[in-house]
């Protein structure tokens, strides 16, 4: 049985409202995942594809270095931004009748990850907008709520009249609720959208997780987070292809959060040179999540991809590993029931392992009870 949990709040980390920009990077890498070969000095258009990896600026090839991920050593392009923003592949958007058009249009656009939602359910009785993080220490999904509510709530309604519906529900933490006076005071404008306050729990963001609170069935429910309407806006109405993302930067190893609405592509090294203040020397970097995520080594390896929410900065705990005291802590706490001690001393994985980290987070042992259990987890 799936269960939710409320994890404790680090007072040192206050998220914010505001989005910082930054849309002018001098470079930019693109991750090559094929065998396609260019040549330095190359000219390359913003919006090229290279696989499904968007070029967010325009520029030559300067050289290529090795990136990161996905824990896996890739090569990437380098390109000097000439700010030229040249759009050779521009496209416009014909009138969209149905939901086979839509997802026509979701792939032309490069949001493949979005038209494949759409096109996993067959026969959509609900409609699920969710402005809940899954990342405790980002706000991503919020802050594009409350400050796009314009945009995500012309785009609901849109879609409701594609998918034929008669009502969709945007869900928001509870925590959250003095800060949606803004939508509030405009939802009534919309009489078939509503909004809902759910409680802060840890991994209620999930879809599984959502269905079961909200008691609906998953096989007839879409959910789509704020982040994936405004993209789907951005297609619709202006026609512009995804080359850029919104990112949280929190934790309390620098001076103050932010979330920054960044080009595809820049290298998290330069992104903190420019906006982050570190208070102590000692830190971890941890890619889409505190608990969840990947644990950096080397941030100069790092870009910021398409699938980049949040970078945790953390003071480095310095906890060594000790014996496992049987507390059956970790088993207790693990959402989905798996016997996470077992599977751990004998190095198993377990295909129902969702990656959620809440092993790690409890085990007063310090083991890296998550590497082991998830490893061929999808
Ligand atoms: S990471 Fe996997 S094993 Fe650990 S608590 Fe989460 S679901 Fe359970
Ligand atoms: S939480 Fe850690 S110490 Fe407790 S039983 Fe699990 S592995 Fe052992």
């Amino acid at each position: 049985m799936l269960q939710l949990i409320k994890l404790e709040n680090n007072n040192h980390i206050f998220l914010v409202n505001h989005i910082n920009e930054y849309l002018n990077p001098l470079y930019i890498y693109i991750p090559i995942f094929d065998k396609t070969t260019f040549k330095m000095k190359d000219y390359v258009y913003k919006n090229t594809l290279f696989g499904d990896e968007v070029a967010s600026v325009s520029g030559n090839i300067l050289g290529s270095k090795k990136i990161i991920v996905n824990k896996k050593h890739i090569p990437a392009l380098k390109i000097k931004n000439d700010f030229k923003e040249n759009n050779i592949s521009k496209k416009r958007v014909k009138k969209i009748n149905s939901k086979e058009e839509l997802i026509e249009l979701l792939n032309n656009f490069n949001l493949k990850d979005i038209a494949n939602i759409i096109l996993s359910k067959q026969n959509i009785k609900n409609f699920i907008v969710s402005s809940i993080d899954e990342e405790i220490y980002a706000i991503n999904e919020f802050i594009i709520l409350s400050n796009y509510y314009n945009e995500i709530l012309d785009t609901i309604e849109y879609l409701l009249k594609l998918f034929s519906l008669d009502k969709s529900l945007i869900l928001t933490k509870n925590t959250n609720s003095k800060s949606i006076k803004n939508v509030k005071s405009i939802i009534g404008t919309y009489p078939k959208i509503n909004i809902s306050l759910v409680p802060d729990k840890y991994l209620i963001s999930r879809d599984e997780f959502i269905c079961k609170y909200l008691n609906i069935s998953l096989d007839e429910t879409l959910i789509l987070k704020t982040s994936e309407i405004y993209k789907i806006y951005k297609v619709l109405l202006k026609a512009k292809m995804n080359t850029e993302t919104i990112i949280t930067i929190s934790g309390d190893a620098i001076e103050k959060s932010l979330v920054i609405n960044t080009k595809i592509g820049v290298s998290l090294k330069e992104l903190l040179d420019e906006f982050i203040k570190f208070i102590c020397d000692d830190y971890e970097v941890y890619v889409n999540g505190y608990l969840s995520g990947i644990k950096i080594e080397n941030i100069d390896e790092v870009i910021i991809t398409k699938n980049t929410s949040s970078i945790v900065i953390n003071k480095s705990k310095k906890e060594e590993e000790s014996s496992c005291i049987n507390c059956g802590a970790c088993k207790k706490i693990c959402p989905v029931n798996i016997n996470v001690k077992y599977c751990y001393f004998n190095k198993l994985s377990h295909k129902n392992c969702i990656k959620c980290g809440l092993c790690n987070y409890v085990c007063p042992a310090r083991l890296k009870l998550k590497e082991i259990v998830m490893s061929d987890a999808k």
